[in-house]
C-alpha cells in the first residue's frame, strides 16, 4: 500500500438538487493520526469513524471556521476529538481512562457511557469572529451506539436535517458516505426545484442505496469505485474533488499559554521537582521543554486569560 496515497473527498448532488451527498477516503490522514498513538481496536475504530465524519461535516458547513467534534465518555474511554479546519485540515486522539482495560469486543456504550453519562460535543469556531464572539457549541447526551447513529440524530434534532452516515475505519483505512436532504423552509425549497414529494422521494431512494453499503465493502473499495456502484442508475453531478490532510495547529506558544493557565504554583512545584517541564502534544507527539528561565519569561508576560476577554467587555 503506498503512504503517499492522497486522501479525496467527493461531493455530489441528485440531479432535481434534492439530496447532497459526499464520500471520503481519509485513510492517509487517519493513519498519521495513528502514528504517535497505540490504542486498543475498538478505540481505533471509533476514533477512525469519527475522523471521517468531521471532514464530511465540516465539508458541508455554510460557515468558514473549524469544527471540533468530540465525545466525553464515562466508561474506559473519557474523550475522543476531532478538529478540523476550514482548509479540511485534521487532528484526532482519544483519551483513555486511568487504569482503564479495553474488551476486544466493547462498543461506543461500554466505552463512553457505560452510566448513560456520555456526551456528544460539537463547537463551530468561525475563523473571523467580531469582538466577544463565543464559538457555537451544541451539547447532547450520546444517543446511540454507534458514531453514525449519534452524528445523525444531532443533525435531525440540533439541525432539523435529515442525514444519513456510513462509516468504516481499521488500522489503514477510514472511508465514509454522507447523504443529507436539502432542508425546505416551510414548504419552500432552498435550493430544490422539485416539489417537497419528488424531494422525499429521491431521499428515500438515495438511503436505500445508501443502506446497501456494508461495512467490508467501505473499507475494502476505493470511494471513485463505490460512486459508481451506489448511484449509477441515478442522475448526480459530481463537483471537483477536495483533499483533507492532517494537521496539528499546536505551537510552542499555545503550550505555554496552557502552562500558564495551569497557574505559576503549579508549574514551579514541577520544575523544582524536575527541573524542567515537559509536555507531549496529545494529537501529534511534538515534544515542548520548558526550564526555569522559559517559564520565569511565561509569567512575566501579560494573563493569557485577560488577553482572551476584550477590554470592554471584561467584568470587575
Ligand atoms: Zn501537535
Amino acid at each position: 500500500m503506498s503512504t503517499t496515497t492522497q486522501d479525496t473527498l467527493q461531493k455530489f448532488i441528485f440531479d432535481n438538487a434534492a439530496v447532497r451527498g459526499e464520500l471520503i477516503d481519509i485513510s492517509a490522514t487517519w493513519r498519521e493520526v495513528q502514528a504517535r498513538h497505540d490504542y486498543p481496536a475498538p478505540v481505533k475504530k471509533l476514533l477512525g469513524q469519527m475522523t471521517a465524519a468531521a471532514a464530511l461535516l465540516s465539508a458541508n458547513l455554510k460557515f468558514n471556521g473549524s469544527i471540533v467534534m468530540q465525545i466525553h465518555g464515562d466508561g474506559p474511554v473519557s474523550l475522543l476529538v476531532v478538529e478540523c479546519d476550514a482548509e479540511l485540515r485534521l487532528r484526532a486522539t482519544a483519551k483513555l481512562s486511568a487504569g482503564a482495560s479495553v474488551a476486544d469486543d466493547a462498543t461506543l456504550t461500554t466505552l463512553l457511557n457505560a452510566h448513560g453519562k456520555g456526551r456528544f460535543v460539537i463547537t463551530l469556531d468561525p475563523l473571523e469572529k467580531v469582538p466577544g464572539q463565543q464559538p457555537y457549541q451544541g451539547i447532547v447526551p450520546l444517543d446511540g451506539d454507534d458514531v453514525s447513529t449519534v452524528i445523525e440524530n444531532y443533525m435531525l434534532r440540533s439541525e432539523q436535517l435529515d442525514t444519513k452516515l456510513w462509516l468504516a475505519a481499521d488500522d489503514n483505512v477510514s472511508r465514509g458516505l454522507l447523504l443529507q436532504k436539502l432542508p425546505y423552509h416551510g414548504g419552500k425549497a432552498e435550493a430544490t426545484p422539485v416539489s417537497e414529494e419528488e424531494a422525499l422521494e429521491t431521499w428515500n431512494r438515495a438511503v436505500i442505496l445508501g443502506s446497501t453499503l456494508k461495512e467490508q465493502e467501505l473499507l475494502e473499495t476505493g470511494i471513485d469505485v463505490l460512486i459508481q456502484r451506489l448511484f449509477w442508475e441515478e442522475t448526480i453531478r459530481v463537483f471537483d474533488p477536495l483533499h483533507p490532510q492532517f494537521h496539528c495547529s499546536c505551537t510552542r506558544e499555545k503550550v505555554g499559554n496552557m502552562l500558564k493557565m495551569l497557574g505559576r504554583e503549579e508549574v514551579e512545584s514541577v520544575i523544582a521537582e524536575q527541573g524542567q517541564v515537559a509536555v507531549n502534544c496529545d494529537f501529534c507527539g511534538k515534544h515542548y521543554e520548558y526550564d526555569k528561565v522559559d517559564c520565569a519569561q511565561l509569567f512575566a508576560s501579560a494573563d493569557p486569560v485577560a488577553t482572551l476577554i476584550p477590554a470592554g467587555e471584561a467584568k470587575h
